[in-house]
């Protein structure tokens, strides 16, 4: 049973309901009553309501921000085990998790085996960001690739590359699984070139550089790609077996074997 003793001022309901201060009129009730009760300052009152109004606001933000991106499953750096990257230097991980090149416009590259947590890593960069109130869009280049052909043929490409152009951060996961056909290789170059120093690209891939051509079908366009992406990019390595592999064969599941 509340024991409060606060009256609601008349006005006060659709007042707040005009300044669309939803987290307010949720909560006032309750913070006053704690204010009367420890005699807190009206001033005090006042700020602790302001920021209730504007963490909430900016936590809902968040959260609109990581469903926009769709991301395909949710992963964070807490749930990543270094020490099964030994190789990845923690510390330059962690600078990286800070976002700082989201506003330098610069790019990441994580290059490595399958089931070394590239993509893992590239989700958990994607929802730091995130948390720092950045647009961004995940998707595979297959994905991203096969969008921009169907707005070509559409006669949308200039929108959906505008579109495309808003987010921060772009998450390319996968480059070099599927090899693009001619049209498709040349809008995926359109696109890193129209972001290129205007937005940050999170790349990941099993490919080195030089087989990067293998990709684009073509080396000028693979080199034009390269030099777009690795200028100004951070680069990370993952090393070392699959690790589901790993953490199947530590189990010890029956039936579990290197793949050959
Ligand atoms: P990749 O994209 O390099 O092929 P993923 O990121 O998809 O690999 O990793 C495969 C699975 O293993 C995922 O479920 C991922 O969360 C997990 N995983 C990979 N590396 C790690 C790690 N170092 N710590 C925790 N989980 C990991
Ligand atoms: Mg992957």
């Amino acid at each position: 049973m509340s024991t409060s003793t606060i009256i609601e001022p008349p006005r006060l309901g659709t007042d707040l309901k005009t300044l669309c201060l939803t987290n307010v009129a949720r909560h006032w009730k309750r913070l006053a009553d704690t204010a009367a009760k420890s005699r807190q300052p009206h001033a005090n009152y006042l700020a602790d309501l302001a920021a209730l109004e504007v963490d909430t606001r900016r936590e809902h933000r968040i959260q609109r921000r990581i469903q926009d991106a769709k991301f395909p499953i949710l992963k964070t750096l807490d749930s990543f085990d270094f020490a099964a990257q030994p190789t990845l230097d923690r510390d330059s991980v962690l600078d990286l998790f800070q976002c700082e090149f989201v506003p330098t416009h610069a790019n990441v590259v994580l290059i490595g085996g399958v089931g070394t947590g590239k993509t893992h890593l590239a989700i958990a960069l994607g929802i730091a960001a995130c948390q720092r109130e950045h647009r961004v869009r995940f998707s595979t280049a297959a994905e991203l690739t096969n969008a921009l052909v169907e707005a070509q043929h559409e006669g949308r490409l200039s929108r959906k590359m505008e579109q495309l152009a808003r987010f921060d951060v772009v998450v390319i996961d996968e480059l070099g699984y599927v090899p693009f056909d001619k049209l498709g290789a040349d809008l995926l170059f359109g696109f890193i070139s129209r972001v290129y120093e205007r937005r940050s690209l999170v790349v990941t891939t099993n490919l080195p550089f030089a087989k990067w051509s293998d990709v684009f079908l073509d080396p000028t366009a693979a080199a034009a790609v390269i030099d777009r992406v690795v200028h100004h990019a951070i680069i990370l390595k993952t090393g070392g077996d699959s690790y589901r592999l790993r953490a199947a064969k530590r189990s010890g599941r029956k039936g579990v074997q290197d793949p050959a």
